[in-house]
């Protein structure tokens, strides 16, 4: 199959993947496909997952919830941040769970003009300072819940809060809004309310602190092959490989300039090779006369500036032809960690950054 630049994506990693988390706790598994699936495609990877054993999806906004729906996928799907104003009542009409993060908003959900009650989840802020009820208009926040539950506008189905330092097992935070979720817990049971649903744990939870996993977890960067916590390995496969085809390759002489503002310099006759992936694609700029991708399997230097569309790689000694394929990175020698490190940031920025041009291709039993 021919391509200029692609991210190929094996779903039979993200399924695989999925239930390697399932196999580590009794809890639902929800995954969260917000953000294209983490840029591996919203409704193939969605598919994936519930045949990997999710129980449903998590998204961000209702558009993503909308775009599942659209496809057919008839797994509950909950969003969890909605501004005022959207169309709630056609959300509820289609089954879309939502999250009620503030009074306002669950004030907003329960006058929705929905022909059926509204499925919610109400979210916390446990000490994360982002979404959620802070813990001073619990009792408040609740007893309304109660009061519209029993009006028959909303049905209370879970009860959830989101962790800020998961990531660092130790932290003392972990514990502290582990607690205050208990308290909250107590808060929705002290109205009368029973969701089925107790929800805490992102990927980072789910793999390290199993008394945190309630009856529903939420993994996310775990489900697409990544460590929440890089350097500790928990049997998971990355599902992306982004890789391009070589335009052209040629032969540079020593103390030749190489790409924009000459940054690199040949100290030798160098073979170079031109390859079609750039900032525009989500190579990051920053990482230019750093980072590294693999040609024929073996590691060859991005020479010079990143430019928006292309980059020039050193192809050392590796005989190299155009249209031979690059990989930027995958599940092999060069992964989403190691332009993370590059660049300064997280694997989760890496896979949602992977531009609209590169096309997505799918492979594995649920493509
Ligand atoms: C993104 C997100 C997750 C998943 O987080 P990971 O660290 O990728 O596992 C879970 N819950 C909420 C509310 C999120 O926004």
């Amino acid at each position: 199959m021919s391509f200029q630049a692609e991210a190929l994506v094996d779903l039979d990693a993200i399924s695989a993947n999925v239930a390697v988390l399932a196999s580590r706790t009794d809890a639902a598994i929800l995954p969260a496909v917000k953000a294209d699936a983490y840029g591996h495609g919203l409704v193939p990877t969605a598919r994936a997952c519930l045949e990997g054993g999710a129980v449903g999806l998590g998204v961000a906004t209702l558009w993503e919830a909308w775009r599942l729906r659209a496809a057919g996928v008839t797994a509950p799907v909950l969003a969890w941040l909605i501004s005022p104003g959207l169309d709630l009542a056609a959300a509820v009409d289609a089954e879309v769970e939502l999250s009620a993060s503030s009074h306002e908003q669950l004030t907003e959900i329960a006058a929705a003009r929905a022909t059926r009650p509204a499925r919610i989840h109400l979210e916390a802020d446990t000490g994360m300072g982002r979404g959620g009820v802070p813990e001073a208009d619990w009792a408040r926040f609740v007893e309304t819940a109660a009061k519209e539950q029993a009006a028959g506008r909303v049905e209370v189905v879970g009860a959830w809060s989101h962790l800020a330092c998961a990531d660092e097992p130790g932290h003392p935070a972990n514990a502290a809004q582990h607690a205050a979720f208990l308290r909250f817990l107590d808060a929705v049971d002290a109205v009368g309310l029973t969701p089925r649903w107790r929800h805490l744990a992102n990927s980072a939870a789910l793999l390290t602190a199993p008394d945190r996993h309630f009856d529903m977890v939420r993994p996310g960067i775990a489900v697409y092959g990544y460590s929440p916590i890089p350097g500790r390995d928990f049997g998971l496969r990355p599902a992306m490989s982004v890789r391009a085809r070589v335009t052209q390759v040629k032969r540079l002489p020593a103390g030749s300039g190489v790409s924009y503002g000459h940054t690199f310099t040949t100290r030798r006759p160098t073979t170079v090779a031109v390859v079609p992936a750039g900032y525009a694609d989500g190579i990051p700029r920053s990482t230019s006369n750093r980072a590294e991708v693999l040609l024929s399997g073996r590691r060859a230097p991005i020479l010079g500036r990143v430019c928006m569309d292309q980059v020039v790689i050193d192809c050392g000694d590796i005989p190299t032809r155009p249209g031979e394929i690059v990989e930027f990175f995958g599940p092999g020698a060069v992964t989403a960690d190691d332009w993370a490190e590059w660049h300064g940031t997280i694997s989760y920025e890496i896979l949602t950054s992977v531009g609209a041009r590169v096309s997505r291709r799918h492979v594995g039993a649920a493509a």
